[in-house]
């Protein structure tokens, strides 16, 4: 179990978390810059005491996730484009994710939207410690099957450690058969994503967001003092150059990529160009019944 101390940094980065998503997915509509929507959910974070656990993902229909707008990027939200903002702010490495979706101007994807949604709900009404990891899936899949949708199979909820957003345990879409159990104190993503699509992803374009990959010695001055700033800003975390409060940060980062420093997260487009939509919570197994550390 975490100590009290550590309970509250994972408790207000959680509270943080959620009114950061909040405040993205209230300021999506029509005409509106992506770019903005980043910038103010990450401003809210950092004004907030908390670090980014990873950079604000704005992923756009058959984009399920990994795309964050540069600094260059112009792109704004058009009408009938359903929306997942997935944001994250961490204290001392411990983590909120968080996400949600909504729909700009219309509503023919209500239903797509609410089915991730009520597949979230439905589990935190029984996720906790020495629950089967199997039957999270299931009530995921089921729950998705029921409103005429499927669940993305190859993308996971996950275990968060301190400094380690994707760590431990993976928890599928679907009933895998792993009836391992949930322990008490573990902290734990639940992320359910659901399409019209065929229910699964592969990778697309680049999307902006990188993270150190190897630690080795930067032979360009400024790419190395550029790399101890990122270390010291995000740690082991994801980031992008838009959020580095650093000079010429573009150039950098495209430097350590050629160098294999850094490596680059494709985005996750959904193979048959489906429309997806995803909710996510981060619990903690406080016991039988796991507190939601992400409500705003
Ligand atoms: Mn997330
Ligand atoms: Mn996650």
């Amino acid at each position: 179990m975490l100590t009290d101390e550590e309970l509250e940094k994972l408790r207000k980065a959680g509270k943080v978390s959620g009114a950061a998503r909040e405040l993205g997915l209230s300021m999506v509509g029509e005409g509106v810059k992506l770019y903005d929507v980043a910038q103010e959910v990450e401003g809210y974070i950092r004004e907030h005491g908390c670090g980014l656990a990873f950079p604000c993902n704005i992923s756009i229909n058959e984009v399920a996730a990994h795309y964050t707008p540069d600094s260059a990027d112009r792109s704004v939200f058009e009408r009938g484009d359903v929306v997942k903002v997935d944001c994250g702010a961490e204290i001392d490495g411990y983590v909120g994710d968080t996400a949600g979706t909504v729909e700009v101007g219309t509503k023919r994807f209500t239903d797509l939207i609410q089915a991730s949604k009520t597949a979230r709900n439905t589990v935190a009404e029984f996720i906790g410690a020495g629950c089967p990891i199997n039957e999270i899936g299931r009530a995921v899949e089921m729950s998705i099957n029921t409103a005429g949708f499927k669940p993305v199979v190859n993308l996971t909820g996950h275990q968060i450690k301190p400094y380690n957003l994707h760590a431990g345990l993976s928890i599928p879409s679907y009933d895998d058969g792993n009836n391992s159990r949930l322990e008490p104190g573990m902290v734990i993503a639940v992320e359910p994503f659901a399409t019209n699509g065929e229910g699964r992803i592969k990778n697309g374009r680049p999307g902006n967001i990188v993270r150190i990959a190897r630690d080795r010695p930067v032979a360009d001055p400024k790419a190395k003092e550029f790399l101890d700033y990122a270390k010291e800003e995000f740690h082991t975390f994801p980031f992008c150059a838009r959020s580095c409060d650093f000079p010429d940060a573009e150039k950098h980062v495209k430097t350590l990529l050629r160098h294999g420093i850094l490596t680059g997260y494709a985005q996750l487009v959904e193979v048959k160009g489906g429309c997806v939509s995803q909710h996510e919570y981060t619990f903690y197994m406080s016991g039988s019944r796991a507190e939601v550390t992400t409500l705003p």
